[in-house]
C-alpha cells in the first residue's frame, strides 16, 4: 500500500501533470518539534532512518488527501508567507479546508513528515479550485481502512449516508474572524491559519457526528466525532448565518440551543433521506503530530478519526423547498426565551428552561477566551 508520490519511477508521470488534493486541515507549523518530524533527504524505504533536518522550518502545513490514491495522504508545508501567498493566490477568502484542488506538476516527494506522509513540492503552482468539487468525491468505502503503522495518516470519502448529529451547539472558544480555515481550530496559539480577516463574527456552531463505517474499520459499524467544528457545516443549517448571528445577542443565542437543534435534526433528517451525506475525513494511528491541532497528538497505537467536511451528497437538496423550511430563518427564529423574560422566583428557582444557559454563565468561557457577541 505504498504511496504513488513515494515511488520514484512515478516521478517522471508527473510532468506536466495536475494532481488532485483535497484539503484535511491546515495549520501553523510553529514549534522546534515540528520541525524535527520532517525526516530529509533521500530515497524511502532503505533510508528509514533518514535524519532529522535540522534546517527546515515552516509556516504551514496542509496536510491533503491524494485523490488519485486513496487512502494515502501527504503534505504541503510553506516556509514563508510568501509562500502561502502564492499556494492560497487564487482563492479569495474562501474556506479551502474541505475543499478539493488541482495542483500542477508537483515536483518529486523527496522528504517525509514523520515517516509515511510524503512532502509534496509544489513552489510554482497554487491551489486550483475545481470547477464541480463535489463531482471529484467518489466514495472511497471499499478501500477505507485504518492505517496499519504508526505515524500513517489515511483518508476517506463517504457518499450516501445516514448520519446523526447530537450536542449542537454554539462552539464555545472563540474562532478566528477569517473564513479560508473553515472555523474548525479554536484560536489559540498556532490554531489558526488564515492570512487576513475576513468576516465581522467569529461564531460558528459544533456538534458530534455519528456515521456508520465498514466493521472492519470499527467492529462496532459506527464511529463519532466528537465537537465537529465547521462553518461551512454550520452554513448549511441557516438560510443567512451572517444574520442570524447579527440579530441576536449572545445571551440568546445561547440560550437558543434547543430551537435550534430542532432545525438541525430536521434539516439533517431530510438530507439522511434525500441522498445522504458526504463525509471527509482521515485516520491517525500513533504517536504522530497531527499539525492541524497540538492536542490531537496520539499515544501509541490508538487511532482517532477526525472529520474534515460534512455537506449533503447532492447540493440540489439545499435548495428544495422542503430543506429551507427546516432550516434556520434568521426572520422568523425564536430563541427559546429571552433573558429579560426568565423571571426569578423568591424561592430562587426560575420559572422556564433557559437551557442551563444562564446557570452556568463561565461553562462556555472556561478556557479565558474573551468572547462577545457580535450585535
Ligand atoms: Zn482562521
Amino acid at each position: 500500500m505504498f504511496l504513488f508520490l513515494r515511488d520514484e519511477k512515478n516521478h517522471s508521470l508527473l510532468e506536466d501533470k495536475m494532481l488532485r488534493v483535497f484539503v484535511l486541515s491546515c495549520s501553523h507549523g510553529n514549534g522546534s518539534e515540528d520541525k524535527k518530524r520532517v525526516v530529509s533527504g533521500g530515497q524511502f524505504g532503505q533510508n528509514k532512518k533518514a535524519k532529522f533536518s535540522k534546517e527546515t522550518s515552516y509556516n504551514r502545513f496542509f496536510l491533503v488527501a491524494d485523490l488519485e490514491s486513496p487512502p494515502n495522504c501527504a503534505a504541503i508545508m510553506t516556509r514563508t508567507i510568501d509562500e502561502s501567498l502564492r499556494l492560497l493566490s487564487i482563492l479569495t477568502g474562501g474556506p479551502f479546508v474541505g475543499e478539493p484542488f488541482m495542483v500542477y506538476e508537483p515536483g518529486p516527494a523527496m522528504t517525509t513528515l514523520g515517516e509515511y506522509t510524503p512532502i509534496l513540492k509544489v513552489e510554482n503552482s497554487p491551489f486550483l479550485p475545481l470547477k464541480d468539487p463535489s463531482g471529484q468525491l467518489k466514495s472511497t468505502e471499499g478501500s477505507m481502512v485504518l492505517p496499519s503503522n504508526v505515524g500513517q495518516t489515511n483518508y476517506f470519502v463517504l457518499t450516501g449516508k445516514k448520519i446523526a448529529l447530537s450536542k449542537v451547539k454554539l462552539a464555545p472558544f472563540q474562532t478566528c474572524l477569517g473564513i479560508q480555515c473553515d472555523r474548525q481550530k479554536s484560536n489559540v496559539k498556532g490554531g489558526c491559519t488564515c492570512l487576513h480577516a475576513t468576516s465581522s463574527s467569529s461564531l460558528v456552531y459544533q456538534c458530534n457526528v455519528t456515521f456508520e463505517v465498514p466493521k472492519k474499520v470499527d467492529a462496532s459499524g459506527q464511529v463519532t466525532v466528537l465537537d465537529f467544528c465547521s462553518l461551512k457545516t454550520t452554513r448549511l443549517f441557516f438560510r443567512n448565518f451572517d444574520t442570524f448571528v447579527n440579530r441576536y445577542s449572545m445571551n440568546d443565542l445561547r440560550m437558543s440551543n434547543q430551537s435550534v437543534r430542532k432545525h438541525w435534526s430536521d434539516a439533517m433528517q431530510y438530507i439522511n433521506e434525500n441522498d445522504g451525506w458526504t463525509l471527509i475525513g482521515w485516520f491517525m494511528l500513533g504517536d504522530h503530530a497531527d499539525a492541524a491541532n497540538s492536542h490531537d497528538k496520539v499515544q501509541n497505537f490508538q487511532t482517532t478519526v477526525h472529520l474534515t467536511s460534512l455537506q449533503p451528497t447532492n447540493i440540489g437538496v439545499l435548495k428544495t423547498e422542503e430543506f429551507l423550511k427546516a432550516c434556520i430563518d434568521d426572520k422568523t427564529f425564536t430563541t427559546v426565551q429571552t433573558a429579560a423574560q426568565i423571571v426569578i422566583n423568591s424561592d430562587g428557582t426560575r420559572n422556564g428552561n433557559g437551557d442551563g444557559a444562564l446557570s452556568t454563565p463561565t461553562a462556555m468561557n472556561s478556557n479565558g477566551n474573551d468572547e462577545t457577541a457580535s450585535v
